[in-house]
């Protein structure tokens, strides 16, 4: 597959999905997908499937028009799974691609195991955003679909500063500017400003943080209580882990969040010494080298220990080559 346009010959009906728990990049990528088709080829009927986003991306165009209810049965001509490593990870939605005629899988994921008809794979790039973009004609590229990747590109490379962001990034982010996109609001309102609620839980979060393994290693958790007693959601905690990271000395930084007793949302980031996805791989989760997330049960210190030393092996084995 080299664009959109060879992969939509004689399709009636797309249907679009990501990941559960939408993040910008999905979110982003999706809604890109969704309406350069809306626009571009008003033959097609097309369906967007996600849970729903969070309010700070809901500016983009046509967000209401995301469908977070799987109840119907319905058969596409094609489904796009967009930003997901495997069919689980696309949660309910995942019932379309199973009925669909053709699968498409677009995603940038590590882990991901090529589990549609026709994958569009690279790990290497910044984002499913960018790979989106490369897949569209830029002739055709609106201001509305330019503020959807430029929003995923920023969420998955935080704003250019991580090392999966290339020069070839940078030409794409020049691209979109040059569409006329407002880009100082979209970085500020979706990405730097939190609400008050948000740095209060930051704090705790940064608080109750503890150093491991010579001090290269960071941890901290966030009860369902705590969240409960600081009014926000998990959605709300994006963020924390990057934070942890950022700490002079830490090469992987490991964040919990409990779901439910025993069951926590394990977000894991790392410097140039530990493959996260590797460890993250290792209890059933996914990513990339450098971030990467599980669901884990079991109590939160339990669920810490198993993690350090996954990551203890992985910095015994660097440090001694
Ligand atoms: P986050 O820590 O921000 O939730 O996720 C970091 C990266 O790991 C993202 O690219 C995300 O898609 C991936 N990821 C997070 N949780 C899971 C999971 O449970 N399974 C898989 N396969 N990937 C995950
Ligand atoms: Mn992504």
């Amino acid at each position: 597959m080299n664009s959109l346009k060879e992969i939509l010959k004689g399709v009636k009906t797309a249907a679009i999905s990501g990941h559960v728990r939408p993040d910008g990049d999905c979110t982003g990528s999706c809604l890109a997908t969704y309406n350069y088709i809306k626009e571009n080829y008003p033959d097609i009927s097309v369906d967007l499937y996600l849970e729903p986003v969070p309010n700070i991306f809901k500016f983009l165009k046509n967000s209401g028009d995301i469908i977070s209810d799987c109840s119907q049965d319905k058969v596409y001509d094609i489904f796009f799974a967009q930003d997901c490593s495997d069919s689980e990870r696309l949660g309910e939605a995942g019932k379309y691609f199973c009925a669909a005629k053709k699968t498409v899988c677009i995603d940038h994921h590590k882990s991901n195991l090529e589990f549609a008809d026709v994958n569009y794979i690279f790990p290497d790039a910044s984002s499913t955003s960018e790979l989106v973009y490369n897949l569209m004609e830029e002739s055709k590229i609106s201001k509305a679909v330019a503020e959807c990747i430029y929003l995923g590109i920023i969420h998955d490379t935080g704003v250019f500063q991580y090392s999966c962001t290339s020069s070839k990034t940078m030409q794409i982010a020049g691209k979109l500017m040059d569409k006329g996109i407002d880009y100082p609001a979209i970085v500020n309102d979706t990405f730097f400003t939190k609400t008050y609620e948000q740095i209060r839980i930051f704090g705790q979060a940064m608080l109750k943080s503890q150093r491991y393994l010579n001090d290269t290693c960071i941890y901290t958790v966030i009860t369902k209580d705590e969240m409960e007693q600081f009014g926000v959601l998990p959605k709300h905690l994006e963020g924390i882990v990057s934070q942890l990271r950022s700490v002079k000395g830490i090469e992987a930084a490991i964040f919990l969040y409990q779901n439910e007793k025993d069951n926590y949302k394990v977000s894991l980031r790392s410097g140039n010494l530990v493959d996260v996805s590797e460890v993250a791989q290792k209890f059933g989760g996914g990513g990339h080298a450098k971030a990467a997330g599980i669901t884990m049960h079991g109590e939160a210190g339990q669920i810490r220990e198993l993690l350090l030393k996954e990551i203890q092996l992985q910095l015994e084995n660097r440090i001694h080559v």
